[in-house]
């Protein structure tokens, strides 16, 4: 028998390099496909003779066109960070919208399952905490993430029209703030930058107050998460996949300091417009449905994580 196949999109991205080491250590083919927009090769330099993986550097706005059998499609392809989307604004908003209309017809010509990487964002700033996947959300239509957060609210409405018109495999997975090695150090996300500004001896930039909170992730948990609502059950409706332990920013930016040993200062920075004032997944789905959550606690994954920044930081210099 052929071996099974995942075509997973965004493959030289955070996240979906992971997820491509995933399905390899389980026995299985992976095409990954990428533009590079967000992405680096480095990700997936470790890859260069693994003969399993194939590697397509394609843009996903356009139709994707592969002779090959594939079973599963992870569409991971997306700018993530808000410095990338708000530099990228129609970028994200075709990949979110005609990006995920191709890898639906992929996954439909093909008979695969699909999953769709979509976000905590399609909550917007929350009135419900903690925000179970029941939650519509609270988004800025016209605001400057908007064009994150109604690519991904488009690209869940148009999953779930393929599952209801052509009875599709669909599945997705609302994931929150998540970090590990493979972060771009430069992305612009909070933990990059204080890792970035502590290691080099500036100040840590807390926007607003500090009072703001996110649940942070760590990868492995994340990624274990997602092949669970992926290859063990067939669920067709949104699940939160996340950390619910929740930190404010302010003591987030203390906690950096405190594992990175440094003295810098910390400076306070505008808020940016419609940014979460709370944020923490409810994840009673993800528990019963997959008997899945998260058991890295954040001291451990921050250690693992600075560990990857102090290696890489001599490139971003
Ligand atoms: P990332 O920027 O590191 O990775 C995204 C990858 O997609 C990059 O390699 C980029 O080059 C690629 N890409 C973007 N547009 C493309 C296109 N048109 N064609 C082909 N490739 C394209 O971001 P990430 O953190 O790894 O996020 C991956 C996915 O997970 C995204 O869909 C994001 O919305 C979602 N997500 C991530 C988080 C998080 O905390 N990391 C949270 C919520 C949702
Ligand atoms: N943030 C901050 N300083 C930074 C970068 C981000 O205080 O240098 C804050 C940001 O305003 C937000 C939180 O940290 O409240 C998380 O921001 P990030 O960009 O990582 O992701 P978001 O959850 O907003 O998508």
């Amino acid at each position: 028998m052929n071996k099974r196949t995942v075509l997973i999109t965004g493959a030289a991205g955070f996240l979906g390099s992971h997820l491509v080491d995933k399905a390899l250590r389980e026995g299985f083919r992976v095409i990954g496909v990428d533009n590079f927009i967000t992405g680096t090769e480095e990700n997936i330099k470790h890859l260069a003779n693994e003969q399993e993986f194939i590697f397509i550097e394609h843009d996903v706005i356009e139709p994707l066109d592969l002779k090959e059998e594939i079973d599963y499609v992870f569409h991971f392809a997306s700018p993530a960070s808000p410095k990338d989307y708000y530099a990228l604004p129609i970028e994200t908003m075709r990949v979110g919208s005609e990006g995920t209309y191709n890898m639906l017809n992929l996954a439909k010509e093909k008979g695969a399952t699909f999953m769709l990487a979509s976000t905590s964002e399609v909550y917007g700033d929350p009135e419900v905490h903690p925000q179970p996947e029941t939650y519509w959300g609270r988004v800025n239509p016209i605001g400057p993430r908007s064009v994150y957060d109604e690519a991904k609210r488009y690209a869940e409405a148009m999953t779930m029209a393929y599952k209801r018109l052509y009875n599709l495999d669909i599945r997705i997975v609302r994931i929150f703030n998540t970090y590990g090695p493979r972060m771009r150090l430069n992305d612009g996300r909070v933990l990059p930058n204080f890792i970035t500004q502590a290691l080099k001896g500036e100040p840590l930039t807390v926007y607003g107050d500090g009072s703001q909170t996110r649940s942070f992730c760590y990868v492995d948990d994340l990624i274990e998460g997602i092949w669970r609502l992926m290859m063990r059950v067939k669920y067709h409706e949104p699940v939160n996949i996340g950390n619910p332990e929740e930190v404010k920013i302010i003591d987030f930016a203390r906690e950096i300091l405190e594992i990175t040993g440094s003295n810098s200062p910390i400076v306070f920075k505008p808020l940016p417009q419609d940014d979460p004032k709370r944020r923490r997944p409810d994840i009673t789905k993800a528990k019963q449905l997959l008997n899945w959550e998260p058991k890295v606690p954040r001291k451990e994954g921050l250690r693992k994580t600075l560990h990857y920044f102090k290696d890489k930081l001599h490139l971003y210099e």
